[in-house]
């Protein structure tokens, strides 16, 4: 049995939501992937009568296609679509069989109108939370479109493919043979790359908003959604929903939930702002802020929107550890994401950089997958809580490198090592490597905002508490702010102190 019984009765429930018939169509072989392969299809057929099995030769065994009957829709599963994909194969099932999309309907019209070939094939792997985005919204390209196919290639089944084409994070795409990107993508980000992108014009003939928000984390979330309960015009440039979270595995202190993961969180984010009136300007990035009769923001594709008021929620990233390497081996061995890169580097010697909670975390994570972790940490004692140094100390394929400073990371095609000094003896030393994982802390994204709104020497912008900047008419929210503590409660907070702040500017001036 594949699927356990817990998983067979919600199966069921959604089972029964099959619009129409779905051929599923199998290419297996004698190995024991492809017998499990057969197993679950036929599990699934046992569950539904409107499922039926065909055999079929496809590029790669085992996998299977899902199609409605006389009509190839190009989705193919190679390797079993389960943990994180399980979602992804229930969607395509769903949508296959004639259920609509949760999508709006421009965004159905785009995919529709898109001309030439799009062969698009994304390795996964199946403990990657990022991956299911991409997997969905390729799919559901290659559903609507019949230019258009996609297939998930579980990245642990194809080893050998992996190894060949030097894939070193997930999810990765290659459109039409050829790598098309890497790391977490929305449909809009997807549309935007191949050509099916709105006209800057467009956005730019927009009426002015009251408030208009920048960003679409937990703070930028919060601040839309409390603007617009006020009824006044409100608008978000989001470049995709969720923010930091969509980093986040388990959430244990999102209040009034005891534990939920983060892309769920972020996709109820998503669901709650569009319960709302409020015009979602996606996927764009701000570039410039500039305060004139109404304040001015530029987008990176040229637009020029504006609004009486302007809540920046443009959160954090990544510290990157600025030494040679690891720009040109980044996605080749050089990662930040642990639980979305981490099954790439089974058996494999890696190193993690940063011994604070999330360094520490990474670590022991790590252990459970790669041949041996290195940790080093630049300061003589790690700074992590004692309870997490307690079990990384009680591991026995890890080493912990205390005062120690990383000088480069080394590698051609990709990473082999890496080179550091012991700080009190002054001594280079060498490790080889397959990966590097770097967890050094978080930067502010606001660099934009140079010469404008006013930042402290961390690049957080200052805020009084209504979330007001220097600049009339400009709030800010949640990890981008000088706010002492980073979470998603707070965060979520400040962006309704930020809304309810500007809400009270716009009635006074
Ligand atoms: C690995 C990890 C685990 C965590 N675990 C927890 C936890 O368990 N509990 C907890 O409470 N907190 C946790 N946090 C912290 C929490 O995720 C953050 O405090 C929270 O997400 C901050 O929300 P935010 O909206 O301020 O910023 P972000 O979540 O960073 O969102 C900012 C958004 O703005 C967008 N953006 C950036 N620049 C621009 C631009 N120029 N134009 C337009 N958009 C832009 C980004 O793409 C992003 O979508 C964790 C963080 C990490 C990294």
């Amino acid at each position: 049995m594949v699927l356990d019984q817990e998983t067979k009765t919600q199966l069921k429930q959604y089972l029964e939501l099959l619009e129409g018939e779905v051929v599923l169509k199998v290419s297996a072989g004698e190995d024991d992937l492809s017998r499990k392969m057969l197993e679950l299809v036929k599990e699934l057929t046992e569950m539904s009568p409107k499922i039926k099995v065909d055999r079929t030769q496809l590029d790669r065994v085992p996998s299977f296609s899902v199609n409605r009957p006389g009509e190839e829709t190009g989705v193919v599963f190679a390797g079993l679509p389960l943990g994180h994909e399980f979602s992804s194969f229930i969607l395509a099932l769903l949508q296959v069989s004639g259920r609509p999309p949760k999508v709006n309907q421009s965004i159905v019209e785009r995919i529709k109108n898109i001309k030439g070939e799009y062969r698009f094939e994304t390795f996964v792997s199946l403990s990657c939370h990022n991956c299911p985005d991409v997997v969905q919204a390729l799919n559901l390209m290659s559903i609507l479109n019949p230019n258009i196919s996609h297939t998930m290639i579980d990245g642990a089944a194809f080893k050998e493919e992996v190894e060949r084409k030097n894939i070193m994070a997930v999810p990765t795409v290659f459109l039409n043979g050829e790598p098309f990107g890497s790391g977490r993508m929305s449909l809009e980000d997807i549309l935007a790359k191949i050509g099916g992108e709105v006209d800057p014009a467009e956005l730019s003939n927009k009426d002015p908003f009251d408030v208009l928000v920048i960003g679409g984390g937990p703070a930028g979330a919060s601040a839309a959604i409390y603007a617009a309960r006020k009824g006044i015009r409100t608008g978000i440039v989001v470049e995709r929903f969720g923010g930091q979270i969509l980093d986040t595995l388990t959430i244990e202190n999102f209040i009034g939930v005891k534990q939920t993961e983060g892309p769920k969180l972020a996709a109820r984010l998503e669901e709650h702002v569009k319960d709302y009136d409020i015009d979602i300007i996606q996927p764009y990035r701000a570039k410039r802020l500039e305060k004139k009769e109404l304040i001015e923001i530029e987008l990176e594709n040229g637009a020029v929107l504006k609004s009486k008021t302007v809540i920046i929620s443009t959160g954090a990233r990544w510290r990157e550890l600025g030494v040679p390497g690891e720009a040109e081996l980044k996605n080749k061995g050089v990662a930040y994401c642990p639980h979305c890169d981490g099954p790439l580097f089974e058996n494999k010697d890696v190193a993690v950089i940063g011994g604070g909670n999330s360094g520490v975390e990474a670590a022991i994570d790590l252990a459970g997958i790669a041949r041996h972790v290195t940790l080093l940490e630049f300061l003589p004692e790690l700074k992590a809580d004692a309870i997490l140094q307690e079990r990384l100390y009680s591991l026995d394929n890890v080493t912990v490198l205390k005062n120690v400073e990383t000088k480069s990371i080394n590698g051609t095609e990709r990473v082999q090592g890496l080179t550091y000094v012991e700080r009190d003896s002054g001594e280079e030393k060498e490790l080889k490597l397959d990966g590097v994982f770097i967890q050094i802390g978080l930067v502010p994204n606001t660099e934009w905002l140079e010469g404008t709104v006013e930042r402290n020497r961390f690049g957080e912008i200052i805020v009084d508490k209504y979330g007001a900047t220097n600049i009339p008419g400009v709030f800010a929210a949640g990890d981008c702010t000088d706010a002492a503590y980073k979470q998603i409660i707070i965060s979520m907070g400040s962006g309704a102190t930020a809304a309810l702040g500007a809400f009270d500017y716009l009635i006074r001036n």
